[in-house]
């Protein structure tokens, strides 16, 4: 494999695209503040008016990058905005931040995703081979390559044969001078919502993001749809048959923001269920539920209401510190842990504590909690993953995607309790998965092996 093609992973990102609003920016804005839990590491805005195209973007947050100056710069009724996620292998590389925006003879256009192909290695040595030239290893870049070598006038036709090309993971918006193409892969891995707003329309990764757009949500985009926005209103077509519903069952688990709902459930009562089937799955005696804050808080609730034990505020975050998957070395990850949380050592100490997570991955953050709970003297810690043992990578731009950082791959539930320090450890049943929103098809491959589509090395 060329070396050049090592790719930076876009992880879980986040999208907005907006169609005929007065102020496109601002709204594009909002909308990537609501998500900026789907990406730090930096943000961009492309705006059209009348076809004429301004990009801004750059590393960092949103609100770092984004002023009313600056939105006053991106003028237009049209726009589309991304939020970018920290590679663990990314480091600074501003090649990767989205949106991208392309000049061409037949009308400019611009287009921003969320996913990662499994066959981009393929695909790319196709491109290059007939003379494409690359500026970043982005799928997205990649994405408006393809639809270019279609040589179809018709974009709707040309989107749908690129589209068909691809295998993997990608909830996406394209920005012509005059219509938004929001596609969805035909696995739908990755969520993507429509909205109304006045006599416009707001396409969102996450439904969290409407209500800050002040929009009101319609529907999601289906799997391997291509919806058309236009000033003829909307148009929706199918780019493949063989469609299926295999969400990331991490959205639920993690990245998605609790006030979403994903496919017609809402995050925070699916995480509350996860809880609730692992007090039943895994039951264990002890004085107090501790969930980790954010993401675990709903679960924790779920396992106390299960178990009967009371749920206590038993882990303080500090606001301040990013995610600690984000740091590039582990002595800056444990670091980062310590930054992060600390205990309320009036509610642990002496206590036998249920201490509520939502995955391991590394086991980082699981041993140092476990580790300071202890310091701060509860008398047996019982860990209590809500979801299964991750044995396996993901190909689909989720960033666990080599299987040696996972320590799941490699050990034993006994052999992570001992790693973790923990005096007893569990995880959910991929069945409770499903169950929990009760949906018949899930992507859960990290979990169970089971990958949706062909792997290619
Ligand atoms: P670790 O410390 O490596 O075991 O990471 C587990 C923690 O990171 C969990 O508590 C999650 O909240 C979070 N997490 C899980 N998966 C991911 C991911 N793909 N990207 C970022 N954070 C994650
Ligand atoms: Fe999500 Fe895991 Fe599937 Fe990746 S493999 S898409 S993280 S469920």
């Amino acid at each position: 494999m060329k070396e050049a093609f090592k790719r930076k992973i876009n992880e879980e990102c986040g999208v907005v695209a907006v169609f005929n609003c007065h102020d496109a920016s601002e709204i594009v804005f909002y909308g990537l503040h609501a998500l900026q839990h789907r990406g730090q590491e930096g943000c961009g805005i492309v705006c059209s008016n009348n076809g004429d195209f301004k990009l801004i973007k750059g590393a960092g947050l949103v609100h770092e990058n984004f002023n009313e100056s600056t939105l006053k710069k991106l003028v237009g009724d049209m726009g589309i905005g991304h939020v970018n996620y920290p590679s663990i292998r990314g480091g600074n590389d501003v090649s990767m931040l989205q949106p991208y925006l392309f000049r061409h003879c037949d009308g400019d256009f611009a287009i921003a995703n969320n996913g990662s192909m499994v066959n981009y290695q393929e695909i790319r040595l196709f491109l290059e081979h007939n003379g494409s030239i690359f500026q970043s290893n982005s799928d997205a870049e990649m994405i408006a390559h393809l639809i270019k070598k279609e040589q179809n006038s018709n974009m709707l036709e040309a989107i749908k044969g690129a589209l068909n090309k691809l295998e993997g993971s990608f909830a996406c918006v394209i920005m012509t001078e005059d219509k938004i193409y929001a596609c969805r892969d035909k696995h739908g891995f990755k969520p993507l919502s429509l909205g109304k707003l006045n006599g416009g329309y707001v396409v969102v990764s996450e439904s969290c993001a409407f209500e800050l757009c002040v929009a009101d949500p319609i529907r999601d985009i289906e799997p391997g749809e291509i919806l058309v926005i236009s000033k003829d209103g909307l148009h929706s077509e199918k780019y493949a048959e063989d469609i299926n519903h295999h969400m990331c069952a991490m959205e639920y688990i993690y990245f998605a923001r609790p006030d979403s709902e994903i496919e017609g459930v809402n995050v925070h009562l699916y995480r509350r269920e996860t809880g609730r089937l692992l007090a039943k799955e895994s039951p264990v005696e002890a004085d107090v539920v501790v969930g980790v804050p954010d993401s675990s808080l709903s679960a924790a609730m779920g396992y106390a209401e299960e178990s009967g034990i009371p749920n206590e505020t038993g882990l303080i975050k500090n606001k301040y510190v990013g995610r600690t998957f984000i740091q590039p070395s582990q002595r800056l990850r444990e670091k980062t842990v310590r930054m992060k949380l600390s205990t309320v050592s009036a509610v642990v100490r002496g206590k036998r504590v249920i201490l509520v997570d939502d995955s391991i991955v590394r086991g980082t953050t699981s041993k140092r909690i476990v580790t300071l709970l202890k310091e701060s003297g509860a008398k047996e810690v019982h860990v209590r993953i809500c979801s299964p043992q991750m044995m396996h990578p993901c190909y689909y731009g989720v960033d666990t995607s080599n299987k040696e950082d996972l320590i799941g791959a490699f050990k034993t539930i006994d052999e992570i309790k001992e790693a973790i320090g923990a005096d007893s450890l569990a995880f959910l049943t991929v069945d409770s998965l499903y169950k929990a929103g009760k949906r018949l098809e899930l992507c859960t491959a990290c979990f169970s092996g089971l990958y949706p589509t062909k792997i290619y090395e």
